[in-house]
């Protein structure tokens, strides 16, 4: 008796597919089979394989465009102004910003010892920085790192600081 090289296989999907293994040797091809029938067949694998990337970069989409809203909502609220820069990292920039200064006064008064008028003076620092790629280099700061760090920046990122300069 001779171990056959093609077999149907009932995938977990409920499709059969006729699979060649001649190039398994005899004494894996039934364990092959197996592990096949365990498993979607190709189609079925690649369908819900691209749904689920769709759907993930969909929900991205989604939530980075609720982010923005909140952004945008914010700064008008706070009276913060736009952002400088390349154009392909502004709103990059403005997200930044949101979640940092948001992230920043949890930190600082809901939670830490400031007062308004500290909160207050500290916008204004907040309000000099205008160069997106600042906000955007900072992405992964704490919210309470943020005093010290708008300390450190740079003129260049406060484009706007001295309109005489
Ligand atoms: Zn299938």
């Amino acid at each position: 008796m001779t171990i056959p090289t093609s077999f149907d296989v009932v995938h977990s999907c409920g499709h059969t597919l006729t699979h060649d293994l001649t190039s398994r040797s005899a004494d894996q091809r039934a364990g092959y089979v197996r592990w096949l029938s365990s498993r979607q067949c190709t189609d079925c694998w690649r369908t819900a394989h691209q749904a689920d990337a769709a759907s993930t970069a969909e929900w991205l989409a989604n939530r980075r465009a609720e982010e923005q809203n909140a952004a945008t909502a914010w700064a008008d609220q706070f009276d913060m102004p736009p952002l400088e820069g390349p154009e392909k990292i502004l709103a990059w920039g403005e997200r930044t910003r949101h979640q940092l200064v948001t992230a920043a006064y949890t930190a600082l008064v809901t939670e830490g010892t400031w007062d308004e008028a500290d909160w207050a003076a500290f916008e204004e620092q907040v309000r000099l920085v205008t160069r997106a790629g600042w906000w955007v280099d900072q992405r992964d700061a704490q919210g309470s790192d943020l005093p010290e760090l708008l300390d450190a920046a740079h003129d260049r990122d406060r484009p706007t600081e001295n309109p005489f300069r």
